[in-house]
């Protein structure tokens, strides 16, 4: 057996290439190079089957923060053939033990400030704090590490934003298809500077990190989103790229723009819609180089909006790259044309395979159901509407949440918006804006409902406005909409 394209494959690829280079640089300064990263990787390895017992198909649960860690870990796991579970950051201890359970963990590897979290699991899952993988890495004994009868998975975890966290299993590619496909629009290259702010454990953060090693760039990763000191690092390490989620940028734009600015030649997101008047301001700001890519933890990413787009469309998501089908379907999975909304269906080879456990989602024809609601304009460029299931019906009339949330945005007092239905006994539905404002700026209700009156239909006017100081977001900020239900009881 020869070593696959796994992320442990690509770091031995890249070790092998360019074994002097910074692959990675955590919040304290601490560098690694790349033979660095998987010397160390290989201990843990090691370690881990020595000690623990890992063997290939076993589950290793990595609950941890962006820093060099994760990686050893997820590689570690991956090089002795065993799946790395990436458990979100934001689980509950309930939700986590959930997950311990149902997928079957050998071992949890965690950061510290996890540890209290982890208390409620049960008392046989070994665990691995800071401490004990440095101790592992430090005392495993020398050998060499053979290709696994099997390739180690990753799956990863939902968060659970829809229901309970899923596992999906993430595919090994078996060639440059995803590599091309990111490139294909988005101009990146070999041996750039890259910060990863997006949490790792998501699926946009895993995708960053596999194109990262892929061109071998050097990594800077920080456990937390600060702004200020994302800004900082952008600038003092020279960053040409930043990988985030949108509501990371809306926090970089709430602090003082750098001077000079950071030389960025790319800010790719991903993972929730971006508000419609952020774009432009992002770009006036910090010079035309936002990418935003649509996608799923189940679909990757489907489509891209280069900088070109956005200033054309700013609440686009762009195009597909080379390598995807995107098809608009109607409920009977007939092709809608003319730019009309129907369900996005997505085809690549990033597909995942499956859940870890219930049902899969559908397919069709190859092509796999996002679940999410959009249309393909004249010029080609798609406007995903939303999930489904978050579609309103108020008075026999369809309202997406997100068209109404890209106009509150636009409202120069408004730093942030949400927009549900809510049940009403006349209509059925009616909306429901939350509005978080921009410090020291005040709005009211009435000129809320008087603006979006000016620009949509009747039945897309907010009836209750709410104001509240932050929205509930989960860990890769995403609108838990659950939560503001709840105000309602
Ligand atoms: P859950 O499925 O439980 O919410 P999750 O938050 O991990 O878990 P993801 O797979 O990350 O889910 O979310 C993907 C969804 O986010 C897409 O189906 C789409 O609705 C939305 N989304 C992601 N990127 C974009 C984008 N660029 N524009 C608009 N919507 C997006």
């Amino acid at each position: 057996r020869k070593w696959g394209w796994s992320l442990a494959g690509e770091l031995r690829q890249a070790a092998a290439r360019d074994p002097g280079r910074v692959a990675v640089i955590d919040d304290q300064d601490t560098e690694l190079t790349y033979q660095e990263l998987l010397d160390r990787s290989m201990r843990l390895a090691r370690a881990m089957r020595a000690g623990l017992g890992v063997q290939p198909g076993d589950r290793v649960a990595v609950l941890c923060r962006n820093h060099p860690g994760l990686i050893e870990t997820i590689v570690a796991a991956t090089l002795l053939g065993a799946d790395a579970v990436l458990v979100n950051t934001g689980l509950s201890p309930a939700q986590l033990a959930t997950v311990a359970q149902e997928q079957q963990l050998r071992v949890l590897v965690h950061d510290d400030e996890f540890t209290e979290r982890a208390l409620g699991l049960p008392a046989d899952l070994p665990r691995v704090d800071e401490r004990a993988r440095e101790e592992l890495i430090a005392t495993a004994l020398p050998g060499e590490l053979h290709p696994p009868e099997r390739d180690g998975r990753i799956i990863v975890l939902t968060s659970g934003t829809t229901g309970a966290p899923k596992g999906a299993r993430r595919p090994t590619p078996n060639g440059f298809g995803p590599l091309v496909s990111i490139i294909d629009r988005i101009p990146l290259h070999a041996r750039d500077r890259v910060l990863i702010a997006a949490p790792v454990f998501h699926t946009w953060g895993y995708a960053a990190l596999q194109v990262c090693f892929a061109l071998r760039t050097t990594i800077v990763l920080h456990r937390r989103f600060d702004p200020a000191a994302t800004l900082d690092a952008l600038v003092r390490h020279r960053c040409q790229a930043l990988f985030a989620v949108p509501v990371m940028l809306q926090r970089l734009m709430e602090v003082p723009a750098p001077d000079p600015r950071p030389p960025l030649k790319v800010v790719a997101v991903s993972g929730s819609a971006l508000p419609g008047g952020l774009p432009s301001a992002f770009m006036d700001t910090y010079g035309d180089v936002l990418y935003n890519l649509y996608g799923s933890t189940e679909a990757s990413w489907a489509s891209i909006a280069t900088p070109e787009d956005l200033r054309q469309a700013p609440t686009t998501a762009g195009r597909p790259p080379h390598g995807t089908r995107l098809a608009i379907v109607d409920d009977t999975g007939d092709p809608v044309t003319g730019g009309r909304v129907g369900r996005i269906l997505v085809g690549n080879e990033m597909l995942f395979e499956g859940y870890t456990s219930g049902a899969d989602r559908e397919r069709h024809d190859g092509l796999l159901d996002t679940g999410d609601l959009g249309r393909v304009n004249a010029d080609g460029l798609l406007f995903v509407d939303g999930r489904a299931d978050d579609m309103i019906v108020s008075g026999g009339e369809n309202v997406f949440p997100s068209e109404v949330e890209h106009l509150l945005t636009q409202l120069p007092q408004v730093r942030e918006a949400a927009v549900i239905g809510v049940p009403d006994p006349e209509f059925g539905q009616r909306l429901a804006a939350f509005l978080g404002l921009h410090p020291d700026e005040t709005l009211d209700a009435d000129a809320v409902r008087e603006y979006v009156r000016h620009y949509l239909a009747r039945f897309s006017v907010p009836r209750d406005v709410v104001f509240v100081r932050y929205l509930p977001r989960n860990a890769t900020g995403k609108v838990l909409t659950r939560e503001l239900r709840r105000y309602y009881g």
